[in-house]
C-alpha cells in the first residue's frame, strides 16, 4: 500500500507551479498571489463534504508569526475561506489579534486552525494559553497545518517554550531534511480511514517540505500518512523510521488533525489534499466519526535498513 505511485502526475504539477514559488519568506506580490488564488479556486469545486454537518459550523483561522514566515500562508488563507464558502461544510472568521484568544470569544468557535504558524509559545501571554488548551480539552477541535508544529517545544530560536500546546498537536517540528523541492513517497497507513478517502487506499508522490517531528509518540495518536522509507529515506530523519505527516488524535474531549503538507503552494491546488483536508477538517469539527485509536508502526518501516553507502 505504500507504492502505487503518481509520479507523472505529480512531476507535471510541480513544472507547471515551479515559477511562482521562489520567494518563501516573503509575502507575494499581488500578481503572483492572485495567480496561486485563481490555482486555488480552479482546484476547489471538486471538493465536497464527506458528511452533512450536524449544525451550522464556524472555525476560527489563525495565521500569525514569530518564527519563520512562509509564503503559502495567504494561499491557505485563501484556500480555507473558498472550501468554507464552496462546501458549505463551515465558515472561517480569521484572527491574528491574541487579545481575541480568550474563554468567551472561542465558545462561538466549532474548532480553531492554524495556519503555518510559528512559535506561538511567543505570541500568546499564559491566560490565552490556557484558554486556548482548555478549549480543545473540552470539546473544541484543532486543525494544524504545516508550520503550526513549530511551536511547543520547538524552540530554537523561541524565547520560550510551550510543552502543552507540542502534547495537544501531537509533535514538534524538528527540521525538515525532505525540502521543498523535492518529490516524496507517502505511506497510506490507514487505508480505509474516512479522512483518506480521496487516496482510494493508495500511497503516492508529493513534492512539499516535510517535517521531522520531536516529542512525538506513535501511540498517542492515529498516524494516517507517513514517509515511505523505502521511496524517500533520508540519513537525516529519525532512526525508528517513524516519519508521521498526517494524524488524528484526541485530546480531552476535543479532536485534533494534523497535516504536515502545506509548505508550497501548490499543494493548496491538489483537489486530492484538499478533500482529505475537508475530511479532517469536519471531523474536528465533530462532524465525521472517525477512529481515532493509536495504530501499530507498518512493518515496512520497522523492518526497513537503510542501503550502506559505497566508498
Ligand atoms: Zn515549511
Amino acid at each position: 500500500m505504500c507504492s502505487s505511485l503518481k509520479k507523472k502526475f505529480l512531476i507535471c504539477l510541480s513544472l507547471m507551479t515551479a515559477s511562482f514559488s521562489l520567494l518563501a519568506q516573503k509575502p507575494h506580490s499581488p500578481v503572483v498571489q492572485k495567480a496561486w488564488d485563481a490555482k486555488v479556486a480552479q482546484a476547489m469545486p471538486t471538493v465536497k463534504p464527506i458528511v452533512k454537518a450536524q449544525k451550522a459550523r464556524k472555525i476560527l483561522v489563525l495565521s500569525a508569526v514569530k518564527g519563520w514566515y512562509h509564503s503559502s500562508i495567504e494561499t491557505a488563507k485563501t484556500c480555507f475561506k473558498l472550501m468554507a464558502d464552496q462546501s458549505g461544510a463551515f465558515s472561517v472568521d480569521f484572527s491574528d489579534d491574541p487579545a481575541f484568544y480568550t474563554a468567551e470569544n472561542l465558545k462561538q468557535y466549532d474548532a480553531i486552525l492554524w495556519n503555518n504558524t510559528t512559535y506561538t509559545q511567543d505570541f500568546f501571554d499564559s491566560t490565552q494559553k490556557q484558554a486556548i488548551l482548555d478549549y480543545v480539552k473540552n470539546g473544541g477541535g484543532f486543525i494544524g497545518v504545516h508550520a503550526a508544529a513549530d511551536c511547543g517545544t520547538s524552540a530554537a530560536k523561541a524565547k520560550s517554550t510551550w510543552p502543552a500546546i507540542t502534547e495537544l498537536i501531537g509533535g514538534s517540528f524538528d527540521g525538515h531534511p525532505w525540502t521543498r523541492k523535492g518529490n516524496y513517497g507517502i505511506c497510506n497507513e490507514d487505508p480505509s480511514h474516512p479522512v483518506l478517502k480521496p487516496m482510494h487506499g493508495q500511497g503516492f508522490m508529493i513534492s512539499d517540505e516535510l517535517y521531522k517531528y520531536k516529542d512525538y509518540k506513535r501511540e498517542n495518536q492515529r498516524v494516517l500518512l507517513s514517509i515511505d522509507m523505502k521511496e524517500s529515506y533520508h540519513e537525516k530523519g529519525r532512526e525508528d523510521h517513524d516519519h508521521a505527516l498526517v494524524w488524528v488524535k484526541d485530546y480531552g474531549q476535543g479532536r485534533v488533525f494534523f497535516s504536515s503538507f502545506g509548505h508550497n503552494e501548490h499543494v493548496y491546488c491538489n483537489p486530492m489534499i484538499l478533500q482529505m483536508w475537508l475530511n479532517g477538517i469536519q471531523f474536528a469539527l465533530g462532524d465525521l466519526d472517525a477512529a481515532t485509536a493509536a495504530l501499530p508502526m507498518p512493518d515496512a518501516h520497522k523492518n526497513f535498513k537503510p542501503k550502506k553507502k559505497k566508498k
